[in-house]
């Protein structure tokens, strides 16, 4: 190869020699007759100067016309930077290539932004050009940070005795909780495979096949709604272990987790991990994936709420409710705003409305439930929540469930206002004793909280017919900083208790046998228990990295609507293509045809990109704002749709009602505004044009 080295580790070692580097145009400088371009390559930037002392004059030249993010190919001699010129911030900031020869290998063309800025550039603009914005540091760091992890586990799994084994991603659904990926089959017209939810089943199998130890850093694909920690592909590292108890499993996880928070981070964390009941993280902090990092926690107030007079916390109890409160140390002070703030945003979680209590520093109490609670029972709640003068406490009262999701989204809330989420810290804990089911409103039916191969406790398996509620199951949770890493569990290996959870959970005979018969029947051959793990990697890195967004850590993300920009995917495919698969599309079967491109537009029209216009007006909405405003344009949109497929042929033009005399209609154009007068109003104008930002030129 040409190249000497990378840009990046070019040093002091290197001077006084020849030297030819390639890489990106980073930023150039002319300084007055000598030019100065960073140029940049995966493993950093080097200086490179063209001084017509040193180079020729086509080569000055080209130097002089090159366009940023272009690739050259450099070669001269490696030199110490004068002393005024040292960037001690950079790890060649003492040297410089002083150029003789150089080849631009490829010109860029007009950018639509600066890779380096591409951090403020908006969403769909950036995933649309992912391959400038991967050219940026952060992004080269966070997928290295990733394939490093990825070198860590392969080795870490190796040596306590997993086995790696691939599983098929054209399979049989599996239930996971979430919506399949369908892919039809063109040998079994009608017929679909699913895309792995995750390999839970395979894997299972692997252990009925005697494997006794298995892994992979799996794909798994869920069509659910996306969200910051979610997309529709996204990879685990998946295990699963033979004759084994839950405290095998999450000992493997700890020692897993220590040694990459040693290995990518330099910390050094404590295990075991803390672990707690579900219903512990349920009640104390109002999460099943409580962030620890900071107190604040709930605080169970009922029996003392009872005993006073404020009806708003008697009527929650009498309708089988709870109360209950959290403290915040030192901020009796909070002002008006802070509260009003706060209120709101119980609002917004489900509350009905926020009763709190500023205990003053001297003493004096500030608050509405004052003159409802006795001065003694004041003294107990204050007692009960380890209040001291000079706190500020707050309540929710209401059904269990909503208090639980209020307080708990409080809690983060005012982690957040009072800065108590430190990044950089790790801190892990275990959720563990789940309930086996819960009964969802929306399918009328019970449903597994994990999934249906989990072992329910043993104690509770007479009840499982009768009780539902009280079955509790062997499932446990990996939380890290308030995100949920990963989930596992004991699994059934009983073939007879795998048919009644089916069961209980509504499946028909023949359904089991239609989607697990297989399952069942290898459980007749010799079955170990067995039990394990999938940790969600794309999270983990997230976190590790302090990234705010999986699409900080993976290459090729998706945008929030599900849409791939770079690519335009989900796209519209070939008649031909569907024909071969036996799929006909249901609107072109209601509307007798059309072209895939009127669908196209029509479609696109009615999903109006909200976040494109939030980012553009620099607007920040809430879930509920975006939400209320998303479903009023959508109305918007069918209204103007039905006013559009109105037959109008015919129908006189309606007059305006209201004389206006400014508003005539003349024959003759007026002139067109003087190009003076055009921009007398605008912000910033040059050469007689007005100037946009780049963002907005590219959409033009
Ligand atoms: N398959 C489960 C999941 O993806 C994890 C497990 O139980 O091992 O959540």
């Amino acid at each position: 190869m040409k190249r000497t080295k990378y840009c990046g580790h070019f040093s002091e070692g290197d001077v006084g020699k020849a030297a030819c580097a390639c890489g990106w145009v980073q930023s150039k400088r002319d300084m007055g007759g000598v030019i100065f371009i960073d140029l940049v390559d995966r493993e950093g930037v080097l200086q490179i100067v063209f001084n017509p002392e040193n180079t020729g004059a086509e080569t000055f030249a080209l130097a002089e016309r090159v366009k940023n993010q272009s690739v050259l190919e450099v070669e001269g001699n490696l030199h110490l930077r004068d002393p005024e010129t040292v960037n001690p911030k950079i790890a060649t900031g003492t040297v410089e290539l002083r150029v003789e020869e150089a080849k631009v290998l490829s010109a860029a063309d007009t950018l639509p932004f600066v890779p380096e800025e591409a951090g403020n550039v908006r969403d769909d603009l950036r995933l649309r050009y992912r391959y400038l914005d991967l050219r940026r540091r952060e992004l080269k760091d966070n997928l290295r940070l990733r394939h490093r992890a990825s070198v860590l586990i392969h080795a870490f799994m190796a040596d306590n005795g997993f086995i790696e084994v691939e599983t098929p991603v054209l399979g049989k659904s599996t239930p996971e909780g979430a919506r399949d990926f369908l892919v039809p089959s063109r040998v079994h017209p009608g017929d679909f495979f699913a895309l792995p939810q995750s390999p839970q089943i395979y894997k299972q199998l692997l252990m009925v096949s005697g494997f006794d130890r298995y892994y992979q850093i799996a794909r798994c694909f869920r069509d659910e709604d996306q969200r910051a920690d979610r997309q529709l592909e996204f990879t685990q590292l998946d295990l699963e272990m033979s004759f084994v108890e839950m405290d095998d499993v999450l000992e493997i996880l700890e020692a897993l987790m220590k040694h990459l928070a040693r290995e990518l981070k330099g910390i050094e964390i404590k295990t075991a991990f803390p672990r707690m009941s579900w219903k512990e993280a349920m009640d104390k902090y109002g999460s099943d994936k409580p962030d620890l990092r900071f107190g604040l926690p709930i605080i169970d107030i009922s029996d003392i709420a009872g005993k006073s007079d404020f009806s708003i916390f008697r009527q929650a109890l009498k309708n089988g409710g709870v109360v209950r409160a959290i403290c915040v140390p030192g901020k009796a002070d909070f002002p008006r705003s802070v509260i009003d703030d706060l209120t709101n945003f119980a609002i917004d979680q489900g509350a009905k409305g926020m009763a709190w209590i500023a205990w003053r520093e001297d003493g004096e109490i500030y608050s509405i439930l004052d003159k409802y609670f006795t001065e003694d029972l004041m003294r107990e709640l204050l007692e009960a929540v380890g209040a001291k003068a000079g706190d500020f406490i707050l309540f929710s009262a209401d059904q269990l469930n909503v208090v639980r999701q209020v307080s708990g989204a409080i809690r983060l809330y005012l982690a957040d206002l009072l800065d108590l989420r430190t990044p950089g810290e790790l801190n892990f804990s275990f959720v563990v004793d789940f309930p086996m089911f819960e009964y969802s409103e929306e399918e009328g039916r019970y449903v597994a909280q994990h999934h249906p191969f989990t072992m329910p406790k043993t104690e509770d398996l007479p009840y499982l017919e009768t009780d539902p509620e009280r079955i509790g199951s062997q499932a446990y949770d990996l939380v890290l900083n308030g995100t949920e890493l990963g989930s596992g569990s004991i699994r059934i290996h009983d073939r007879d208790i795998q048919t009644r959870v089916f069961r209980q959970l509504g499946l028909s005979e023949e359904d089991i046998q239609d989607r697990f018969g297989f399952l069942l029947k290898a459980f007749r051959f010799g079955t170990p228990p067995h039990g394990g793990f999938a940790l969600g990697l794309d999270r983990l890195i997230m976190l590790l990295a302090d990234a705010p967004s999986l699409r900080e850590v993976i290459a090729f993300p998706k945008l929030s609507n599900a849409y791939d920009p770079l690519t335009d995917a989900p796209s519209r495919v070939d008649q031909l293509q569907l024909d071969e698969l036996h799929i006909a599309l249901a609107s072109d079967v209601a509307a007798g045809g059309g072209t895939a491109l009127d669908k196209k537009e029509a479609a696109a029209a009615k999903t109006f990109d909200l976040q494109h216009l939030e980012q553009l007006s620099n607007i920040r909405l809430t879930e509920s704002e975006r939400s209320g405003m998303q479903a009023e344009i959508g109305s918007l949109i069918d209204f103007a749709d039905q006013m559009s497929d109105l037959d109008t042929t015919g129908v006189e033009a309606t007059r305006s009602m209201i004389a206006d005399p400014r508003v005539f209609q003349g024959q003759e154009r007026e002139p067109s505004l003087s190009q003076e007068d055009a921009l007398a109003n605008a912000a910033e104008s040059e050469d007689g044009a007005f100037v946009v930002p780049v963002a907005v030129e590219q959409e033009l």
